[in-house]
């Protein structure tokens, strides 16, 4: 494996996916994981780009065949990342992004400790609660629900390797770049990338 492999984090309604879009923007290397879902699309959304839509029965059956890397149930529906694309883009050198919720982020840290983990933070209460109902898609219901899963979320924080507080945009989409850079460095990634260097320093004259 050489590519890094990034887990983003969030309350619903800290701007997560606005922040990860931009962060693929700049950095080209880098490809975002596509989950498989249970949950039905929202307006807008695609098959394929935002996630792989799947019956329940196709969810269990992934499930069974150990094809996810990871998988959680959130709000009362299955998320799961399919383990083969991501080590074929980490084994090509691609950097990968995964967008999971905390309980992911154990599952993937336990199997791959080399992932580094970040949590983005709203920089307030009243701020979360603002974003979150400025979703015009969602019903009221659904809001509601999203508040109390975000409490729930931020519990678990400080499991995380990097916290970014997405107060300024441009200032925690530097933050994301900088951590990105600094695990591009990591001497277990960077080694393989300099071996001839390392070697032609060590050569004795
Ligand atoms: P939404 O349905 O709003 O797109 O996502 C709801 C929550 O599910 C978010 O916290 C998101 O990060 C999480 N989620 C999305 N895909 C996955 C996945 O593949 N695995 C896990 N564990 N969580 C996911």
């Amino acid at each position: 494996m050489s590519g890094v492999l990034l887990i983003v984090a969030a309350p619903s309604g800290a701007g997560k996916s606005t922040l990860v879009n931009a962060l693929l923007a700049r950095e080209t290397d880098m490809q975002l994981s596509i989950s498989h879902t249970t949950r039905a699309p929202r307006p807008g959304e695609g098959e394929g780009r935002h996630y792989h839509f799947v019956s329940r029965a196709e969810f269990d059956a992934s499930v069974g065949a150990d094809a996810f890397l990871e998988h959680a149930e959130v709000h009362g529906n299955g998320y799961g990342t399919a383990r083969a694309p991501i080590m074929a883009a980490l084994d090509a050198g691609r950097g990968v992004i995964l967008e999971i919720d905390w309980q992911g982020a154990r599952q993937v840290r336990a199997r791959m400790p080399e992932a580094a983990s970040v949590f983005i933070l709203p920089p307030a209460r009243a701020e979360l609660e603002r974003r979150l109902r400025a979703r015009a898609t969602d019903s009221a219901d659904i809001i509601a629900r999203r508040l109390a899963g975000s409490r729930e979320e931020i519990l678990h924080a400080t499991e995380f390797d990097y916290l970014v507080v997405n107060d300024r945009f441009e200032q925690a989409l530097d933050d994301l770049r900088a951590i990105v850079r600094a695990e591009r460095l990591r001497s277990l990634r960077a080694r393989r990338l300099h071996a001839d260097l390392l070697h032609e320093l060590l050569e004795s004259a």
